[in-house]
């Protein structure tokens, strides 16, 4: 389908693609297998200008938007997932700056992050606070010329990679969610150091790891924003990157369509290759319909974003919801076309359909924005009645 990019766009798209193809897919199943984090891919991607993509140029960055984000993550993941999100999460822990950060703090922080030189990383999840995001316990305690940090992050993608985490902590407990704040806190800060790594069903190739903070002292020019934003900042942000998540889903549906198809045609059963089975063609001529209705519903939200439409959390979620069912759908209807062999590691779409769960759980599960969506319909029946 013919989506109108700029010419910016296409050029990003086409250098994303080939790094996935030149760089990430002969080392995908052992970066997998050996749950292994693609620093040199970083570089590449660092060295190709894919981290600027989306920063505005007084930050060092090309001056594009969420699509181009988007574009980035669509081919990574098309290749690899664990890559793909690997990226994403840099922007995302990027994001509360970009929009809530002072002059100072954007000047200090983004040329590196643009240059790809630092990853940078999202942490609000904690044991007790998963979609519950206000059951958070990790505080910040205000003290001269700072904050002191105390808690532990749980399941923070690019942890122990990144060199900047934008953190959600409690600044005044008795506030509950209206207490929460956002800090930058840098890797080597005293008093902050890593947790367990998780071993992981998908994405093995992405680090998740713990964030451990004690008596961890962090300036206070530091913080993003206000005391008291950090859930506000946290909402808008995840409005953002979520669309993120949708072109990760875009990018492995894509992925597993094309590796149907050329399965497809080359297995021989009964004298023909299964391609010729109408039951077959059923399911890939859905696979496609269901990867391009995504890829439309995320692009579409994208470009709302980027024409800077104040207000679309809804339509930020359904894609992120849209985009992430379709991905479980396809990587497990690719699976079913390559039958017994899809179900071993030589063949790619075992990976994929592993790494496609994840983007029904993380940055809110389906069942909570599904919540959301319906509260806003509530809402919006309740106004016009
Ligand atoms: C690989 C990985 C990477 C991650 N990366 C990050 C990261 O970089 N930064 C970060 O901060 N977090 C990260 N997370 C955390 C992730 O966002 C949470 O796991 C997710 O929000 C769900 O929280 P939970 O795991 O505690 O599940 P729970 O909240 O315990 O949910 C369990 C089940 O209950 C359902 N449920 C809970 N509440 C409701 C409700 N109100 N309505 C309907 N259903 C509900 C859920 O949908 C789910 O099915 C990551 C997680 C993983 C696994």
């Amino acid at each position: 389908m013919e989506y109108f990019l700029t010419e910016q766009q296409k050029t990003i798209k086409s250098l994303a693609r080939r790094i996935a193809e030149e760089r990430i897919l002969p080392v995908r199943a052992e970066l997998d297998e050996k749950e292994e984090f693609p620093g040199s891919i970083v570089k590449d991607l660092a060295d190709a200008d894919m981290f600027r993509v989306f920063l505005p140029e007084e930050y060092e960055g090309l001056g594009g938007g969420c699509l181009d984000l988007c574009l980035v993550i669509e081919e990574l993941s098309r290749v690899c997932s664990g890559v793909g999100v690997t990226y994403a999460a840099s922007a995302l822990g990027s994001l509360p700056l970009l929009e809530y950060g002072t002059e100072e703090q954007k000047q200090k922080y983004l040329p590196d992050i643009a240059s790809g030189k630092k990853l940078a990383a999202f942490a609000l999840t904690e044991s007790t606070a998963g979609s519950d995001a206000s059951a958070i316990k990790t505080t910040a305690d205000k003290q001269d010329g700072g904050y002191v940090l105390n808690g532990t992050k749980q399941f923070i993608t690019n942890g122990g990679e990144a060199e900047l985490y934008t953190v959600i902590v409690l600044t005044d407990k008795k506030k509950g969610a209206r207490g929460a704040s956002a800090f930058l806190v840098e890797k080597d800060t005293p008093g902050f150091s890593f947790g367990r790594k998780e071993r992981k069903m998908g994405i093995r190739t992405s680090s998740t790891r713990e964030l451990i903070f004690r008596n961890c002292l962090v300036p206070k020019e530091n913080i993003i924003g206000k005391e008291g934003m950090g859930f506000i900042i946290t909402m808008r942000v995840f409005d953002r990157s979520r669309p993120g998540i949708g072109a990760q889903a875009v990018g492995l549906g894509q992925g597993a369509l094309e590796a149907a198809v050329g399965y497809a045609q080359q297995r021989v059963q009964f004298g023909h290759p299964i391609i010729a089975l109408p039951v077959v063609q059923n399911m890939l001529a859905n696979m496609a319909i269901e990867v391009e209705a995504a890829r439309a519903l995320v692009y579409a939200i994208a470009k709302t974003i980027d024409s800077g439409a104040k207000k679309f959390t809804e339509e930020s979620a359904m894609a992120k919801v849209f985009a992430s069912d379709m991905a479980m759908k396809v990587a497990t209807d690719a699976v079913q076309i390559f039958g017994g062999v899809g179900y071993m590691k030589d063949y790619p779409v075992e990976k994929m359909m592993r790494d496609a769960k994840i983007m029904q759980i993380y940055e809110g599960t389906n069942e909570v924005l599904r919540t959301a969506i319906a509260i806003e319909l509530r809402k919006r029946k309740a106004m016009r009645e």
